[in-house]
């Protein structure tokens, strides 16, 4: 026999990894060997959209484990599964009964179809072992993906919280009440399985099983060159996210380079963390896409290449080390507040499961806001190809499309864009931006859209006035976010020549002829008249509920 951690799509790590860490605990103390085994399942990136950027960014990962694994005399094995993911359960009941496994260890994906498909595992096996028939091994779920997870929080009257800010300060007393549990310990290493696991009858020929280097269906979309662009921007291997964070919380804030390869680029100057580092300027920093001031983390989060503890851990210890900070008036605290809502969305996600069936959190606006039509895939074609006429928002979808990373700042301005000024529906956004993005997770991504659509968790009585305040002024969020211009120059080499503020705005100094001899163009929509008619939709939604 052999006990079998079964690695997600969020937990692709060997370090401070719950499941991971168990399942290879209890292989020692039942002197057996450990599979590490990873289900390519096709049903689920086809329904999730997930990007081939985000698959091979995976693939590439499980090449860098596979090595590790191999030195530690481990087998990794992965399986591809082409049909629907609901026989997901059957297919591997069947694998595990027919290798003879004891025991499966997985950490919890809070998404509701693959709640579903655990659960019919776990009945699976229980009805196993009452008939005597199937495989009747042993399975346990775990907790990882989050810092403090889905269920742990709960308001004194006992409910889920649906509000992210006294959500987060429970949060961090949590936290700061169990520094032991959730910051300061990590899960044990994986311990080597004995050399004589390369014979094993089962397990042995595992070891020469090659990853995949493509999933069919899910190829690059720009070929070679993209690959070349992916590989260089988003590297995997030794020492990459501590490199990351690193770079984040102890070298200067400085100017953006749009941006350099987490490691390479010019070298960077080393600086107090709680002062002129990234981070301890995160305050300023994070608001400015001309600069760059956020860690770059969040694709390496949420594949799990780097455990979230990982990350506050770090934070912690930089702070100080007496408790993790979670206060707006510091960088460090600031940013342990912006993982905090990596927690929350996962929260939203598991309470309310109809924010993945593609349903608004706020039931006021199902199906109640009239969208634009059809008629208007004009519109959110031009919104994709960064062609809008505003440039903030098309060097923000250039830089996506590119880069397969936007900033947040960004993210929110495109959003609102799309949803208040063209009037689309959130979910085509939702939906190009899990096509698009490396760190494309159903909980942040769903929650992000659906805070710029106004549909989300928001403090109910205040509704309107969150609808009015969300729509965003593009040319004045240019102005705060890329004062210096550089971010849209960049982006937008067609505008390179306006050396003054009138890049926020071109159309308001310069005629069509002049931004079409420049290879732009006018604005697709008046703003003013479009954040008009954006307040009668909502308000004519929220009257007809
Ligand atoms: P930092 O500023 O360094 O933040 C650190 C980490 O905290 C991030 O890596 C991320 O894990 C977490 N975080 C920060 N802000 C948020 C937030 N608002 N919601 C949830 N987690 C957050 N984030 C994703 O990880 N995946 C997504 O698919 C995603 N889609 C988004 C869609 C929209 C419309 C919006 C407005 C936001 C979205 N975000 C998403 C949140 C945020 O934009 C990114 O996490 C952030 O830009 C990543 O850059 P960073 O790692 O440098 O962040």
């Amino acid at each position: 026999g052999f006990v079998v951690y079964w690695s997600r799509n969020k937990d692709l790590r060997l370090d401070d990894n719950t499941a991971l860490s168990y399942a290879s605990a209890i292989a020692q103390d039942l002197k057996l060997p450990l599979l590490y085994l990873h289900i390519f399942s096709i049903g689920d990136y086809k329904s999730h959209d997930r990007s081939p950027r985000r698959i091979d960014f995976q693939l590439r990962q499980l090449a860098y484990l596979r090595k590790r694994l191999h030195d530690l005399d481990i087998p990794l094995l992965t399986i591809t599964q082409e049909s629907r993911r609901k026989d997901v359960p059957r297919v591997l009941c069947e694998k595990l009964e027919e290798w003879g496994a004891v025991g499966l260890y997985a950490n919890i994906e809070y998404e509701v179809d693959e709640l579903r498909r655990d659960t019919e595992i776990l009945e699976r096996a229980r009805e196993a072992r009452e008939t005597g028939e199937g495989w009747r091994g042993k399975v346990e779920f775990f907790k990882d993906f989050c810092i403090i997870s889905p269920g742990e929080l709960t308001t004194k009257q006992g409910k889920p919280y649906s509000v992210y800010s006294p959500y987060q300060r429970a949060w961090s007393e949590k936290i700061n009440s169990h520094l032991v549990d959730y910051v300061v310990q990590h899960n044990g290493p994986v311990i080597a399985n004995d050399p004589s696991t390369r014979k094993h009858p089962v397990l042995g020929p595992m070891f020469d099983h090659e990853i995949p280097t493509a999933i069919a269906g899910f190829e690059l979309e720009g070929g070679e060159e993209e690959a070349k662009v992916m590989r260089h921007l988003w590297p995997v291997g030794d020492g990459i996210t501590e490199g990351i964070m690193d770079r984040f919380m102890k070298t200067k804030l400085r100017p953006a380079k749009f941006f350099d390869p987490p490691l390479e680029g010019d070298a960077e100057e080393v600086a107090d963390p709680k002062k002129d580092s990234k981070i301890g300027q995160y305050r300023e920093g994070r608001n400015r896409v001309d600069w760059d001031g956020t860690s770059h983390i969040s694709a390496y989060l949420a594949a799990g290449f780097i455990s979230p503890r990982d990350c506050i851990r770090r934070a912690y210890e930089i702070s100080g080390g007496r408790e993790l900070p979670g206060g707006r008036d510091t960088g460090i605290g600031m940013w342990c507040q912006e993982v905090a809502w990596r927690d929350f969305y996962n929260h939203v996600l598991a309470t309310w499961p109809r924010v993945s069936m593609a349903k608004p959190f706020n039931l006021k606006y199902d199906e109640t806001i009239e969208w634009a039509t059809d008629d208007d895939d004009k519109k959110f074609q031009a919104w994709v190809d960064g062609k809008t006429g505003f440039p903030i928002v098309d060097a923000a979808m250039r830089a996506l499309k590119r880069e397969g990373y936007m900033h947040n700042r960004c993210r929110m301005i495109v959003a609102s864009f799309l949803t208040k000024d063209l009037l689309i529906d959130w979910r085509k956004g939702e939906k190009y931006f899990m096509q698009q993005l490396l760190d494309g997770d159903l909980a942040s991504n769903n929650g992000g859209w659906q805070w710029c659509a106004s549909t989300g968790t928001d403090p109910q009585p205040y509704f309107c006035r969150i609808i009015v305040q969300r729509i965003f002024n593009p040319a004045s969020q240019s102005e705060k976010v890329d004062p210096s211009g550089e971010y849209i120059r960049h982006w937008l080499p067609e505008l390179k020549s306006i050396k003054s503020k009138a890049i926020h705005e071109p159309s308001k100094t310069m005629s069509k002829k002049q931004l079409e001899d420049l290879g732009y163009c006018m604005p697709i929509v008046d703003h003013s008249k479009a954040r008009t008619k954006a307040i009668e939709a909502y308000k004519t939604a929220a009257a007809s509920a």
